[in-house]
């Protein structure tokens, strides 16, 4: 058994190698005789505290390609660092180079691993996954990453994003069975695997075949007993990054920040349409899509990424900053004071008070620790939505006339009562601030918000939502503003405030077809 220590200090056994320090044996590189072991634990269904009207999250992936490490220990720590980005399941699948071993359940990476799970994720290759549905239920069998064993050869994938033609690759596929967009992709890659090729490089020219028949939003983190291997679509909607550990081994990460909880540097980010192989031989990069413009999801910058994330080359925290400056040039407000809504909204309300020249104050706390649980709320405590999550603090606001600066509005319920708790704590004025444009159209790229008529902008005048939400005034930052304050307007998605989709999403199904469809 090795403790964290020993895990982040590189103390792992090698691959094929035994716990005696002083043996020699051979690193078993290479697909030999693999195993894939996949164990099911008792699923438990994480119930939400509080779950407020943001859109929700996207996924977290993380893979690690070390040779004489444990990569999944290093995986854990990846997605501990991931894990605002999913709170539905967690997973690790590991190669010591013959056997693929998987491991995942329902919770949050903390719940799902102890050293005993980690210990059994023996090897040099590992991908994980931090779960926020977007296709398919809560449930066990949907948590990633996702596996087949193909003959000699077992593949895992870990997917960020959403596919918008699933339905037209089940029926390609004839697949009854597969749940989620995931599992589809993971089918119809082990079945080009299946196609027959011995020569060790048979999930790499697989993805070369199948990458192109998927359309929407996936950035993956895929291996076999022998590779690691990272993959971007062609427009880039969910970020991949590439970092190296102090040993020169690899890491690809959905996030910067994450990277530097396991000691890796950035490298590079993985490019829009690009697909990287890691393996015993070093890093190849491949082109296997026709190139597309690139588009970022904008959103990455506005609200679901960590602030201390690198997105493009662009600071998230120094983006979310210049959105409340710009924000503050825009729709100025009379007002005593600036509170910002924890935590995504502090960065612009800082910027805000910067610019307006108005002192900042906090106004409401979160309580960290409210996310999920395995204890069902009662109704009594789902009755006291968000102050289960968020608290104000009278003092710093009663009798002042407030400016309440957030990062988005998408069915308004929860800002409604911000805006309430404001004034029950005392405020006189409350003038809501927005740091992105009205949120009118809905997301296929992997964010769960595919309903339209649940936006409030999409169906409230925007000279009505200030009435609606009990606000004096509400200024949400224009198009131009936001693209400005993120650098890279012509390479982002602004779909969910314009209307202007990057793909055909003509196709695209609602999150529970596939369930629907292998029910029948
Ligand atoms: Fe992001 Fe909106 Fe594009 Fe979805 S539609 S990828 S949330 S910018």
């Amino acid at each position: 058994m090795h403790t964290a220590s020993d895990i982040l200090a590189g103390r792992g056994r090698r691959p094929g190698e035994s716990d005696d320090p002083t043996s020699t044996a051979p690193r078993a590189f290479g697909v030999r005789r693999p195993v894939l072991q996949s164990r099911q634990v008792t699923a438990r269904r994480p119930h939400h505290v509080f779950a407020g009207d943001r859109p929700g999250e996207a996924c977290g992936v993380f893979g690690v390609y070390a040779p004489g490490r444990r990569a999944a220990s290093l995986v854990y720590f990846g997605l501990f660092a991931l894990q605002h980005r999913g709170q539905e399941s967690a997973g690790i699948a590991a190669s010591d180079g013959q056997t693929l071993t998987v491991f995942k359940d329902l919770g949050l990476v903390a719940q799902v691993f102890d050293e005993a799970s980690l210990a059994g994720l023996e090897g040099h290759i590992a991908v994980g996954h931090t779960r926020y549905s977007t296709t398919g239920t809560t449930r066990w069998e949907n948590a990633q990453p996702t596996h087949r064993q193909i003959g000699a050869t077992s593949v895992a994938l870990a997917h960020n994003g959403n596919l918008t033609n699933t339905a037209d690759l089940a029926h390609e596929l004839g697949v009854g069975s597969a749940t989620t967009d995931s599992d589809l992709m993971t089918e119809a890659i082990a079945r080009a695997v299946a196609d027959g090729r011995s020569d060790g490089r048979g999930l790499e020219l697989a993805l070369v075949e199948v990458l192109p028949t998927f359309s929407g939003a996936f950035s993956l983190v895929v291996m076999d007993q022998g590779h690691l291997i990272g993959v971007r679509d062609p427009h880039g909607f969910r970020p991949l990054t590439l970092g190296r550990l102090e040993t020169g081994d690899w890491v690809l990460s959905s996030e910067t920040s994450a990277l530097d909880l396991v000691g890796a540097k950035v490298e590079r980010d993985v490019e829009p349409g690009e697909m990287v192989v890691i393996d015993a031989g070093g890093l190849r990069s491949f082109r296997p899509f026709p190139p597309a413009r690139p588009a970022l999801c904008i959103f990455e910058f506005v609200y679901f990424a960590r602030p201390d994330s690198i997105l493009d080359g662009r600071s998230v925290h120094a983006a979310r900053q210049e959105m409340g400056r710009i924000l503050a040039t825009e729709h100025p407000a009379l007002a005593d004071v600036v509170v910002p809504v924890p935590e995504s909204g502090i960065p612009a309300a800082e910027g805000y008070a910067q610019v307006s020249g108005l002192p900042y104050v906090d106004g409401l706390v979160k309580n960290r620790y409210v996310g999920r649980t395995f204890i069902e709320p009662s109704q009594m405590l789902r009755d006291r939505g968000i102050r289960l999550k968020l608290n104000p603090i009278p003092s710093t606001v009663a009798g002042r006339r407030v400016v309440l600066v957030d990062d988005s509005i998408v069915r308004g319920s929860t800002t409604r009562q911000l805006v309430q708790m404001m004034r029950d704590a005392g405020a006189v004025e409350v003038h809501l601030r927005i740091s992105s444009p009205p949120y009118r159209w809905p997301c296929f790229y992997g964010m769960d918000t595919s309903d339209r008529s649940a936006l409030l902008a999409a169906r409230v005048a925007l000279d009505d939502i200030a009435d609606v939400l009990g606000a004096d005034s509400v200024g949400y930052l224009s198009l131009p503003g936001l693209l400005e304050a993120v650098g890279g307007g012509d390479r982002s998605c602004t779909a969910c405030l314009s209307g202007d989709y990057p793909t055909d999403v003509s196709g695209a199904s609602d999150k529970f077809e596939l369930e629907r469809v292998a029910r029948r």
